[in-house]
């Protein structure tokens, strides 16, 4: 549905839904083109306390190690699954709060382990849509993996990488174990 045709109180409704997330005043602005000055109220509203503000960072910036890498790939994954094809075209609230929200069943916040807020699943969203972001297929495993522009990681496979770190430690072990 374009913006344009969504009535002022759907608006409100999907933009509360989006506050309660937690996600930032620009992306709720873009979702539903409510004015930022009413968000950053709402927002004040619900939360206590305004918005956190500053420029919003792309996706390069969660590929700081494989694992990041990986966890990216897992929401983008879900994403894809529940949008298919269009998420390269268009960005949806309501399938975004969906993959977030499977996201956050199979990898919950846990003590330090904070994973990726819905922010962060905003930021990969339009990444995705843009191209910035984007998934490649393994030649060695055939799995699809996320990889982004500018980002600090070689862009290969996470898994890949994964499977080999778990073959050199099986591999010292059993040196261990033949020399004990
Ligand atoms: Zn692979």
């Amino acid at each position: 549905m374009a913006l344009t045709s969504l009535l002022r109180h759907e608006r409100r409704a999907l933009a509360m839904k989006l506050v309660d997330r937690e996600l930032r005043t620009s992306p709720v602005h873009a979702l539903t083109g409510l004015p930022e000055p009413e968000i950053r109220s709402l927002y004040k509203m619900k939360h206590d306390r305004s918005p956190p503000s500053g420029p919003m960072p792309s996706s390069s910036s969660f590929f700081t190690s494989r694992r990041n890498q990986a966890e990216v790939t897992l929401f983008g994954a879900l994403y894809r699954h529940l949008g298919g094809q269009k998420i390269h075209r268009h960005l949806s609230a309501d399938i975004l709060m969906k993959a977030h929200d499977l996201y956050r069943d199979i990898y919950p916040e846990a003590g330090s382990r904070k994973g990726l807020n819905f922010t962060d699943a905003w930021v990969i969203a339009r990444d995705l849509k843009s191209g910035a972001t984007r998934f490649v297929p393994c030649r060695q495993c055939g799995l699809d993996y996320l990889i982004a522009d500018e980002a600090d990681i070689p862009p290969n496979c996470p898994f890949c990488f994964f499977r080999r770190l778990r073959k050199q430690k099986v591999g010292r072990t059993s040196d261990r174990a033949l020399s004990a």
